[in-house]
């Protein structure tokens, strides 16, 4: 069988799935070629050629698992990786609420080990050395974890492997707890990685996963979650095969609300025999309903998706036919999957505006779209605000809620394209 890599590298192969190997995969949902959504694009580079990768995840008919094949290298992507987590004030909250829970889970004292495998730069280790337990981080941003450690989190440079796994573990011993929060769709290595995290783990220990949900994914329509760093999409069905891939078994889940809907994932050695929890049982149970247990049972999302694409365009086109003008609202990665895919741009929708300076004076990768700071709104006053991150959609429509002095309605085209009044969120068309 040729390995992954060996399949891309001769493009007639045919592409394997990670998890189980098997070369019979159907399409999901086919989004186009696309460039990697975070590279804004400075004014000198639109003179430039612009690669674009093909963004179409497929599912494996053997085992399920969504996936797209690994066209970028996450050695590049990581290696100047410049999003901090600490940024996040909500986020670093979440972080500590989340120690609080696991100490009691799983019974953590003042001697236990406590390692993070993509830890950045500290924001949930932080916690764990401030209740004075032992921390470790592995981070394979080298600028990122320089950060953690003068947090004084310590913190090794490396992708987590089988054999780093099993370095940390002589280095500093059995871990009574390893968490990999928002980090397990952002490796090409699925069994590797999970091999690694099982190194790692006391033999009696427990493995703590945060990842997106495909089901909430699927059901609420966020496609624009798809994106080339973001090599898998978990059900709950398929991060159990994915955790036993490594030696390891699920056995208790929880839903949390972070990045749309995410699963929180609790596993623990294979051998301890440790069997799943009554929630494990209910969520796949409810995957099942909704049809996720089968391969035809993801074949209706992509035709939901090219129905939001015509909505969205549609309501473009005839808001200048109207002589509306439609401004922007955030440009986050996200929302370059959604202006690629649906083919929007300045055209159709002249600038968007974000709260980050980095930027001020780029433009969106692809479609090329000026970003301007969000005090352009207020002098230009749009007829429609469309915005972009719907998973702030209460923060954002409170925030805007001055564009209704001039008249000014928002709009949202995820899961389905509404219009909504300003402030109190108000839908007023359809
Ligand atoms: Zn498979």
């Amino acid at each position: 069988m040729p390995t992954e890599t060996e399949a891309l590298d001769n493009p007639a192969s045919k592409i394997i799935c990670r998890l189980c190997g098997s070369a019979d995969l159907a399409g999901f949902v086919d989004l186009g070629a696309t460039p990697p959504c975070e590279l804004f694009l400075t004014a000198e580079a639109l003179e430039a050629p612009e690669p674009t990768f093909p963004l179409h995840p497929r599912v494996c008919r053997s085992c399920l698992l969504v996936q797209l094949p690994p066209l970028i290298d996450p050695d590049e992507t990581f290696t100047e990786y410049a999003y901090f987590s600490s940024f996040s004030t909500s986020w670093v909250e979440h972080a500590r609420r989340f120690v609080t829970a696991a100490t009691e889970r799983a019974g953590l004292t003042s001697d236990s080990l406590v390692v993070e495998a993509a830890s950045n730069d500290g924001y949930l280790l932080q916690h764990v050395v401030a209740d004075g337990m032992r921390a470790v981080g592995v981070e394979p941003s080298a600028n990122v974890g320089a950060a953690a450690r003068e947090k004084g989190v310590p913190t090794i440079t490396a992708f987590l492997s089988p054999e780093t796994g099993a370095a940390v573990r002589a280095e500093h011993g059995p871990a009574a707890l390893v968490v990999a929060n928002n980090v397990y769709a952002h490796i090409p290595d699925v069994v590797g990685f999970t091999q690694g995290l099982r190194a790692m783990v006391a033999d009696d220990g427990w493995v703590s996963i945060e990842v997106q949900h495909l089901l909430t994914l699927m059901r609420h329509r966020q496609f624009d979650t798809i994106y080339h760093e973001h090599f898998q999409y978990y059900t709950v069905g398929t991060a159990q095969k994915a955790l036993r891939s490594g030696g390891l078994e699920l056995v208790d889940v929880e839903l949390v609300p972070t990045h749309g809907g995410s699963i929180r994932c609790w596993a623990r050695p294979t051998e301890l025999g440790a069997g799943p929890s009554q929630a494990v049982a209910d969520v796949l149970a409810e995957e099942a309903a909704a049809g996720l247990e089968t391969v035809e049972g993801h074949a209706g999302f992509a035709g939901e998706v090219s129905r939001i694409r015509n909505d969205l365009v549609r309501f473009l086109i005839e808001a200048a036919d109207a002589g509306k003008v439609v401004a922007g609202y955030g440009a986050p990665g996200k929302g370059n999957t959604l202006l690629n895919y649906c083919g929007i741009r300045p055209d159709l929708l002249a600038y968007t505006v974000d709260r980050n300076p980095y930027k001020h004076g780029r433009y969106t990768p692809g479609t090329r779209i000026p970003i301007h700071p969000p005090e352009r709104i207020d002098a230009d006053r749009p007829d429609y605000v469309l915005v972009l991150p719907w998973n702030l959609r209460e923060e954002i429509t409170a925030q805007l809620a001055h564009v209704a002095d001039w008249g000014g309605k928002l709009v949202y085209p995820i899961p389905s394209l509404q219009v909504v009044e300003p402030g109190s969120g108000k839908v007023v068309d359809p």
